[in-house]
């Protein structure tokens, strides 16, 4: 059977619920998860322990070339070798990714990284612009949305605070995210909607998995990974 490379496109604000469901997603499929906000995380954390501006476009941009980003299979971030992955997830270095994704130089550097890691394998991959600017040929797009009350509520839960602080953290992210000039948030035409208010991961799962069968003719033919991580065909 001929082997083809899937791309499942997930994108969407805040809270949608797009790192746990492109996370069981992939892991549903045997596709590779790759988080991008994670990347831009990773170069937003390094600018701050440099003490580099968040406004200093040139040397945000050198960052980003010079990064050295890793995802590890178990969901570790590396950036230069160190482990990350709880420092990105402070609310401080998600208000500074915001900013320094607004960056062209930022996101050209991510995008060639971003666009590579989906050359030889099939990957679900979550952020802001998959479906949009890094992969507009996609198989399957989606969307996510939730109501905003119920993206704060479940934030707040991740990260044990007040849902009402958090709620105007995510506001603010979200309409820089959306206003910026360069791949803003937004839905790709041909992205499926899927609003997850309300919903259980199980659900949205379900919903995504039909799309995809939909979109993929059953995925039949599409590159998996097995445990070890080598590329297999079905
Ligand atoms: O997805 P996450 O919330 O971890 O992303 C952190 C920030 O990184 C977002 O608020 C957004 O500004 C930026 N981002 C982006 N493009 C992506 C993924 C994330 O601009 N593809």
């Amino acid at each position: 059977m001929s082997e083809k490379r899937v791309i499942i496109a997930i994108d969407g604000p805040a809270g949608s619920g797009k790192s746990t469901l492109a996370k069981r997603v992939a892991e549903r499929l045997g596709f590779i998860y790759i988080n991008t906000g994670a990347m831009y995380r990773a170069v937003a954390l390094w600018a701050l322990q440099l003490g580099v501006g968040l406004t200093d476009m040139h040397r945000l941009e050198q960052l980003a070339k010079e990064a050295g980003i890793e995802l590890t299979r178990d969901g570790r971030v590396l950036l230069n070798g160190e482990d990350v992955t709880d420092a990105i997830r402070e609310p401080h270095v998600s208000d500074a990714a915001s900013q320094v994704s607004a960056v062209p130089g930022v996101r050209r550097a991510l995008l060639g990284v971003q666009r590579g890691l989906a050359e030889q394998n099939s990957v679900v991959m979550e952020g802001r612009d998959i479906g949009s600017v890094v992969f507009p040929d996609a198989q399957v797009k989606i969307f996510l949305d939730a109501d905003p009350a119920e993206r704060a509520r479940r934030r707040a839960l991740e990260l044990q605070d007040d849902a009402i602080a958090v709620e105007g953290d995510l506001r603010q992210r979200d309409e820089r995210d959306r206003g910026r000039a360069e791949a803003p948030l937004v839905q790709a035409p041909d992205a499926e909607l899927v609003d997850t208010t309300g919903l259980s991961p199980e659900e949205v799962e379900e919903v995504i998995l039909r799309i995809v069968r939909a979109r993929t003719s059953n995925g039949k033919g599409a590159k998996r990974h097995d445990e070890q991580g080598a590329v297999r065909a079905d």
